[in-house]
């Protein structure tokens, strides 16, 4: 079996195969880098990061590239209004959403920044002028004449027939409904970043700065393009008109989108009060694995109604890995295997995959390893777990963890840099007590750890080993691992 994906172009699911061989080459539009990244933004990045995931885990070489927004009018304004260039407004945005991503486990693609691309992009303009799908306006600016491309409309199945020849729209005002021109390159206003090109001073349009990045790192045709569902239209299907008439190839075989996330049943907006930053939940006191945990656990077609009860529920759903994580670790086993078990673990890793097969139903994966940890705990319980049976439920367990990839506790230090941020921020305010208590529960707990491995050191010293070894094992258990250097004694959390 392969993976099926649903296609927006095509409209179905379909089976996924790359052009090239096992290389699978997917560009994804990044962030618009003016603010902090909200949990709806995230929803769609790590519904990619799952994608990329298990195409790797498939055995595809992922050759994953995304931008990073960093021309756009909402950003040229704010800039222009802290009186700071453009680069200067974008570093501390750009820096925050890697840190941030880094934080959700997403793994980072290859970055192109539009910035560093812009003579591509007027080169671009020129070329598309030169065929004749791109003119002037008066004032300087340049808009794609998108009479001439009659597959416009083929990605948002939105018939622009009867649409009016030459009438134009402003990038940021579409009007979903009727098809504009639109700009590929904007004049300069006063008082605005723009660079001087061959085509004149200006600067590009959003749409053009995806066309000519994604192509010039992956090829005129490439495997996946992928975005949140309201990129389908405009922003998707102005880059494959703009691509497309470039080249008269197709520009991309897969387009993958992930439904937009709503907060507690709504829409997000700053006005409801519902709108969350990664930043702001983990000040409220919610870990990293949770968020990741949730936003991963609705099919990415399906809508993530993101509530705070269903976080709660994301926390209690890690813990439980995690804890059945460390008794297969470090339980006592005799040796040899069950059949029930074997069985448990083949079973589980089959519908897993075919979860994961059937357009990424990550539902259906978490439901597969719940039932594998509830048998397997009961087995345990029971005294009939073995030794192989244990290794062969880690390893299905790794290979979940391989895409959603929150076993790992390494939690304590990404709050404790959210924390401290605040406080560079003077965002005090925002910091929960849940938080402080999270974080203060950690430094007594480390300092709980140091004095255990006094005591263990002592009963060393006095030749109790049954005493120190038992200490050891204690800390194992709590998923401290504990090292003997030639510096001492040296712990470290799993
Ligand atoms: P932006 O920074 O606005 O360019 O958005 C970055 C990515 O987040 C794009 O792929 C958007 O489609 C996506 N996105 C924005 N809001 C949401 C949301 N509420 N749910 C899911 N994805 C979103
Ligand atoms: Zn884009």
């Amino acid at each position: 079996m392969a993976l099926r994906l649903y296609n927006t172009l095509s409209g179905k699911v379909e089976e996924f195969q790359p052009m090239n061989n096992n290389e699978v080459r997917m560009y994804v539009c990044g962030p618009t880098v003016y603010d902090y990244g909200h949990i709806g933004n995230f929803r769609t990045f790590v519904a990619v990061d799952v994608l990329r995931r298990f195409l790797r885990q498939s055995g595809y070489t992922v050759h994953h590239v995304m931008n990073i927004t960093d021309v756009d009018d909402k950003i040229i304004h704010n800039a222009a209004h802290a009186g700071l260039s453009v680069q200067q407004y974008t570093a501390k945005y750009e820096k925050a959403f890697l840190e941030d991503a880094a934080t959700l486990n997403i793994e980072q693609p290859i970055l192109v920044r539009a910035t560093e691309h812009i003579p591509e992009m007027a080169q671009f303009v020129a070329d598309l002028e030169k065929k004749g799908f791109a003119y002037r306006a008066e004032d300087g600016s340049y808009y794609f004449r998108i009479a001439k491309f009659p597959g416009y409309g083929k990605l948002s199945k939105k018939d622009f027939a009867g649409m009016e020849d030459g009438a134009r729209v402003d990038v940021d005002d579409y009007d979903k409904d009727n098809a504009r021109d639109f700009a590929l390159w904007k004049a300069p206003k006063p008082g605005e970043a723009s660079w001087e090109t061959p085509i004149g001073r200006g600067r590009p349009g959003w749409h053009i700065e995806c066309s000519v990045m994604s192509m010039q790192q992956l090829g005129e045709t490439f495997d996946l393009h992928a975005g949140g569902e309201d990129l389908i239209f405009p922003h998707h299907e102005n880059e494959i008109a703009q691509s497309e008439s470039m080249t008269g190839k197709p520009f991309v075989r897969f387009w993958f989108h992930a439904r937009f996330l709503l907060v507690e049943g709504e829409k997000m907006s700053k006005s409801l009060g519902n709108f969350f930053t990664l930043r702001d939940l983990v000040l409220k006191g919610h870990k990293p694995s949770s968020i990741r945990f949730l936003l991963a656990s609705v099919p990415y077609r399906n809508q993530l109604n993101f509530t705070f009860d269903g976080l709660k529920q994301a926390a209690v759903s890690v813990e439980r890995l995690r804890n059945f994580q460390s008794r297969l670790d470090t339980g006592q086993f005799p040796q040899g295997a069950s059949e029930q078990m074997t069985e448990l673990a083949r079973d589980t890793l089959k519908r897993f995959w075919s979860g994961m097969e059937d357009d990424l139903n990550t539902a259906q994966a978490q439901a597969a390893i719940f039932d594998m940890v509830r048998k397997g705990n009961a087995a345990i319980d029971a005294g009939q777990l073995k030794r192989d049976d244990a290794a062969a439920l880690l390893d299905v367990l790794e290979r979940f963890d391989q895409i959603f990839a929150v076993l790992e506790d390494d939690e304590t230090e990404k709050m404790k840099k959210i924390l401290n941020w605040a406080k560079s921020e003077k965002r005090e305010k925002d910091v929960s007590n849940t938080l402080l208590q999270t974080m203060e529960a950690q430094e007594l707990s480390d300092a709980g750890i140091e004095q255990k491995i006094a005591e263990m050191e002592n009963a060393r010293r006095s030749r109790n080993f049954q005493s120190s070894d038992a200490i050891r094992a204690e800390l194992m258990a709590a998923g401290i691992v504990v090292e003997n250097t030639k510096d001492g004694v040296r712990w470290k959390r799993k």
